[in-house]
């Protein structure tokens, strides 16, 4: 039974669409159960009735014709319950309704399971037998845990209106997906699959039009990859194991036979551009080997695909042919890395959409910064052959159309052109300062990542840099930067703000943020080697980046060092001991280098309770809302399934910030906010009330949050945060402040 299990709930996994998907879990549950019918219904979200969408033994004419309430029938029982139900013969009932058109009268035995997805009704699965009987234990059992497998799976495909609307000539939303918001706006493109860097599984088809050209892009890279591999062997004579230099030779030799290589070349002609006509290549050489009963040509197949990996990272990292990116490029992927997103021009650049992650990974953080929409966790699909296809994505709403139907592309340039005047009326507040009606003023910071967000941010009018992220010049690079590289960054951006501050991040890698080039495989990461953890742990990493950021300041005196993940005292006092042993070795070089003011980020719980001590070692603080929720309420920023419960307006997230910003204030030290609740309309006014002064969010933030300081007083603000403490849950909050910004006449914001 598992493994009929597993193989049904592949090949849906692997269906193209949701009615493909429904027409496998039919005709492969009733042949696993040996039924004469099999059907399911799918609620369809528009007018909340689960309609018959697939069926192995009843009549396919009832095929979207048939359809229920919650409630109504015994599938509707079976959705409202949320439980199985097994019959010995239906019609016997209360509840049976007779559908003429499916011809089930002569069915008796009826088993049906609710699929259910974060608590609601996806549909109903339901096999039938023509005798009288009650289905066994067993049966139930397996058909429940299809039901429970299928249900999330279902759940990606049906929300929104997938099930064709029974009324002719309404147009369907063609290819609507949904994810997770991930940055606001949206965006009408074109679907570019950035170039995997060595990963052959994630190569895109696409077609070449000048297959001449592509051919001998394809004989250089082989030829470039043989050299590579003779002058390997050639520098590690004497330093390789006889194991490791044999691996060389076979990959040399493999290389030096004409099949492999002709085959990819037949691929091209055949109008393949390289790196998938590599791909299936190397895939069919890897079969024939991996199935040969000799262990010798066995082990050949991983040689194969270390080949084809090497001859692939050739072909996309070949300066000479620059991958050619279209003006409204949205870049689609698992998860699209930054060095993907640096590949492209940034004027080209309109959309990030990814399969996996939510509003907090670190590509959203980075589209915020770029000013791009972006919609996350999409769900595992293969998006393999969408590279050119036209897509519109929806970050507010966080949801894509891919191939849009005309309808839904006239609905987004309605929506973008509203985009546009309301950009046009904030662009008045540029100049503007950031003060509540009653007086308060409030310092509104940049948070950076890439150097691209230095001319993002011009004339934004903003009073500091609050968060430069220096992970992000390590992540959209093939190796550590050294120390000068990581110095010319560095003073790029000194020098770009003074004399404003600039409170510069220490390395935070780990967690979401891994480097390519320094994997460390955990099993939980989010609680482990992470920010100043790690640092600490790596004097070698850590010191050089101190040094980078103390010589870029000199002459310039407007750094401030931060540091990620603080937990304990201990780690504060530690990472502050490194910044002194770093200036101390640059004074001994002669560097004329100022102590800088050294703050801690409060995104740990344990740091949140620890203030008073922290404070007497930090002259400075900034909160990291996006930690401190997912530490505070135990849901995984990154995971889809838990997305639901993150919300940083839960009441104990908002009663947490406002101890810590009461605790902090009390100690006599600065504090603001750098996580993404800055950026929050709505939680501004929480966070005015709370008494913060300092706000730190991405550029395309910036204005919107100055309307809002300007449109309320602190008192107002303060009265708007009691209530708000006094709710229940996060959503009752986010009502409460939604009324509150369309009362003051900032309705636009609502959503944005
Ligand atoms: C945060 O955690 O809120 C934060 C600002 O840091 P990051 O999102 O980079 O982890
Ligand atoms: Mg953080």
């Amino acid at each position: 039974m598992l493994a009929q299990l597993q193989e049904i709930v592949q090949r849906v996994n692997a269906a193209a669409n949701l009615p493909d998907a429904l027409q496998i879990i039919v005709h492969q549950v009733k042949a696993a159960m040996n039924t004469d019918v099999c059907s399911v219904y799918v609620r369809d979200p528009d007018t909340a009735r689960y309609v018959l969408m697939a069926t192995e033994g009843l009549n396919a004419a009832a095929v979207r014709k048939v359809r229920v309430a919650l409630g109504e029938g015994i599938v509707g029982l079976v959705a409202a319950r949320q439980e199985a139900v097994n019959l010995a013969n239906a019609a016997e009932h209360p509840s049976y309704l007779h559908f003429p058109e499916t011809g089930e009268k002569r069915y008796s035995g009826f088993l049906a399971v609710p699929l259910v997805h974060f608590r609601q009704s996806m549909g109903v699965l339901v096999v039938q037998q023509r005798t009288r009987r009650v289905f066994a234990e067993e049966e139930v059992a397996f058909l429940m845990t299809i039901g429970a497998q299928l249900a999330a799976s279902l759940s990606y495909a049906a929300s929104g209106s997938a099930v064709p609307s029974p009324e002719p000539g309404t147009p369907a939303p063609v290819g609507l997906i949904q994810g997770l918001p991930g940055a606001s706006g949206v965006t009408i493109g074109t679907i570019v699959l950035p170039s995997p860097l060595a990963d052959l599984d994630a190569v895109a088809d696409r077609a070449v039009a000048d297959v001449a050209q592509e051919e001998a892009h394809f004989r250089r890279a082989v030829r470039e990859t043989q050299e590579e591999l003779r002058e390997s062997v050639g520098r590690l004579t004497g330093r390789l194991s006889d194991e490791a230099r044999a691996i060389f030779d076979v990959y040399i030799l493999i290389l030096g036979q004409d099949d492999l290589v002709e085959d990819v070349v037949a691929k091209i002609r055949a109008g393949s551009w390289a790196p998938a006509a590599l791909r299936d290549t190397i895939a069919e050489h890897a079969r024939v080997l991996a199935a040969a009963e000799d262990p010798y040509l066995r082990a050949r197949a991983e040689d194969i695909r270390g080949i084809g990996r090497r001859i692939l990272l050739r072909l996309v990292s070949d300066a000479s042919a620059p991958r050619v990116y279209p003006d409204d490029t949205v870049l689609l992927g698992d998860e699209v890395s930054l060095a993907r997103v640096a590949d492209v021009p940034p004027r080209q650049l309109k959309g990030i959409v990814c399969l996996r992650g939510s509003v907090v990974s670190h590509t959203a953080v980075l589209a915020r910064g770029l000013g791009v929409p972006a919609v996350m966790g999409l769900g595992p699909r293969d998006v393999r052959s969408l590279d050119g296809h036209p897509i519109v994505v929806d970050g507010y709403r966080g949801r894509v159309f891919i191939d849009p139907s005309p309808a839904v592309i006239r609905e987004y340039r309605r929506i973008v052109r509203h985009e546009g005047e309301l950009s046009a009326k904030l662009a008045a507040l540029r100049g503007a300062e950031a003060t509540t009606t009653d007086g308060v003023r409030v310092g509104m910071g940049l948070n950076v990542g890439l150097l691209t967000d230095i001319d993002v941010a011009a004339n934004l009018g903003i009073d500091e840099v609050g968060l430069y992220r220096s992970e992000f010049p390590f992540m959209s690079r093939e190796t550590f930067p050294m120390e000068h590289e990581q110095y010319e960054t560095y003073r790029k951006v000194l020098e770009a703000f003074a004399p404003k501050p600039v409170i510069m991040r220490t390395l935070d890698i780990g967690g979401d943020k891994p480097l390519a080039y320094f994997p460390a495989t955990e099993e939980n990461p989010f609680l482990g080697w992470r920010g100043v953890r790690l640092t600490l742990d790596r004097p070698d990493i850590f010191l050089p980046q101190l040094r980078a950021m103390l010589r870029a300041n000199a002459g310039l005196g407007n750094l401030r060092i931060m540091f990620p993940m603080i937990g304990q005292l201990g780690e504060l006092k530690a990472a502050r001991q490194a910044v002194d042993r770093a200036r101390r070795e640059l004074v001994e070089e002669g560097c004329e280098c100022p102590a800088p003011p050294i703050g801690a980020m409060l995104e740990v719980p344990s740091a949140l309770l620890s203030i008073p001590a922290l404070a007497r070692h930090a002259d400075f603080f900034s909160i990291g809302t996006n930690d401190l929720t997912q530490y505070l309420l135990a849901v995984d920023r990154n995971n889809p399934s838990v997305a639901r419960l993150y919300n940083h307006l839960d009441p104990a997230v908002v009663r947490a910030l406002q101890r810590a910003i009461r605790d902090v204030r009390r100690a006599g030290r600065e504090v603001s906010v750098c996580g993404e609740m800055a950026a929050d309309p709505g939680s501004a006014i929480l966070l005015l009330g709370m008494g913060l002064e300092r706000f730190s969010m991405s550029a395309s933030a910036i204005l919107k949050i100055k309307w809002v300081v300007r449109s309320f007083s602190r008192e107002h603000a303060k009265r708007v945060l009691a209530r708000a403490l006094r709710m229940e849950n996060g959503e009752s909050v986010r009502g409460l402040l939604d009324e509150e910004l369309r009362r003051a006449g900032l309705g636009e914001l609502v959503l944005r």
